[in-house]
C-alpha cells in the first residue's frame, strides 16, 4: 500500500489519522530538532500524543552518538524519552553483528565516532579505530609495511569527521585481505545537519571512499534498510498498518516507512521542499505533508 499522491495535512484529515495510529516513528534531524536545536512546537505535540497512549518511537540515521549519548541530547533539550525508544544507527550497526552471531573474539574495524564504539562495547565486541585512529598518519616509505590486525572479522562505517588515509589504508586492508569479513555502513546520507544552519558531508562519502578502494558493497543497516524496522517490531509487536513513520527525507525516512508499509508523514521543517516533493521526477510520494511536527496538534484545534 504506497501511495502515489500526497495529500496535505489538514483540519479535516488530521484527527482520522491520529485515530488510526498506536505508534509514531520520528525520524530525529529535521522533525525533532536540527543540529542542537528544539524544532518549534515538539514538546507539546510529544507530550499530547504520549497522554493519548501513542507509542513513540525515534529512529536517527546519525550514528555519531549511542542511544544513551542521545537520551542526554533529548534530556538536555527539555524532552524525556528513554534510550528504549531510540533506534539510532550505531546502535543497529551493532545489533547486526549480535543478531548474525558475530563472534565475540573477533575484533571491528570502525571509521567512524564513538556512538559506534559505544554500542559495540555494550554488544560485548571490541571495537578498533574511531576517533582515536584520527590522530594517526601513514609513512609512505619503500619497504615499509602497513600493519593490521587480523582478528578483524567486520569493518563498521559512518559518519567519521576524523577520517583520514590511514584509517582507510585500514578498513580496505581489512575486507581485502579476508574475504569473510564484513563491510557494515551504518547510513549513506548524502548530507547531514551537524550544525542548525548548514548541512554537511554525511556518511555517504565515508562509504564511498571504502566501496572504491575494496570494490564491495555494504550490508547497509540505518534507514531505509529493513534492518532497523524489523528489529523494532520485534520489540513494539505493532501492526504496521497502525503505525506513522514521520520524516524529512524522502530516500530514506518516507522509503523506510514504506518499505514496512506504514502511513507515512513528511515533515517540510528539514531538508525537503514542497517542490522537491512535487518534482516531476520523485517517485517517493508520502501518504501525508505538512510544515511541522507541531501541525499534528495545532490542525486539530482548528
Ligand atoms: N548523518 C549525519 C552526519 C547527520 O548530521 C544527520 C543529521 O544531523 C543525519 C545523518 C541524519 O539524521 P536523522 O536520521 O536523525 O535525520
Ligand atoms: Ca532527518
Amino acid at each position: 500500500r504506497v501511495s502515489t499522491t500526497t495529500t496535505a495535512l489538514s483540519p479535516q484529515n488530521v484527527k482520522p489519522l491520529l485515530e488510526s495510529i498506536e505508534a509514531f516513528l520520528f525520524d530525529c534531524d529535521g522533525v525533532i530538532w536540527k543540529g542542537d536545536k528544539l524544532i518549534e512546537g515538539v514538546p507539546q505535540t510529544l507530550e499530547l500524543l504520549r497522554s493519548q497512549g501513542k507509542k513513540l518511537i525515534f529512529v536517527t540515521n546519525n550514528s555519531t552518538k549511542s542511544r544513551k549519548q542521545y537520551a542526554n541530547k533529548f534530556l538536555k533539550l527539555g524532552l524525556t524519552v528513554t534510550e528504549d525508544e531510540i533506534f539510532s544507527s550505531s546502535f543497529a550497526a551493532a545489533m547486526y553483528l549480535k543478531i548474525n552471531g558475530f563472534p565475540q573474539d573477533k575484533k571491528v574495524y570502525v571509521i567512524g565516532e564513538e556512538g559506534i564504539l559505544e554500542e559495540l562495547a555494550l554488544a560485548g565486541y571490541t571495537g578498533l579505530g574511531g576517533p582515536e585512529d584520527g590522530k594517526k598518519s601513514v609513512q609512505l616509505k619503500p619497504n615499509c609495511l602497513f600493519e593490521h590486525d587480523k582478528s578483524v572479522g567486520a569493518v563498521v562505517v559512518g559518519l567519521d569527521q576524523y577520517i583520514n588515509y590511514y584509517k582507510l589504508q585500514y578498513g580496505t586492508l581489512c575486507i581485502r585481505e579476508n574475504p569473510g569479513c564484513l563491510f557494515i555502513a551504518t547510513n549513506r546520507d548524502a548530507v547531514g545537519h551537524m550544525t542548525d544552519l548548514q548541512e554537511w558531508p554525511g556518511a555517504g562519502c565515508m562509504v564511498a571512499a571504502v566501496c572504491g578502494t575494496t570494490q564491495k558493497e555494504p550490508i547497509v543497516v540505518g534507514k531505509p534498510s529493513t534492518f532497523m524496522m524489523d528489529f523494532l517490531l520485534k520489540k513494539f509487536k505493532v501492526d504496521t498498518s497502525k503505525m506513522c513513520m514521520v520524516g524529512d527525507r524522502l530516500d530514506t525516512d518516507i522509503l523506510f516507512g514504506q518499505n514496512a508499509g506504514c502511513k507515512t508523514l513528511l515533515v517540510l521543517s528539514g531538508v525537503t521542499s514542497l517542490s522537491d516533493l512535487k518534482d516531476p521526477w520523485n517517485t517517493i510520494h508520502p501518504d501525508y505533508y505538512t510544515s511541522k511536527l507541531a501541525d499534528l496538534i495545532e490542525l486539530l484545534e482548528q
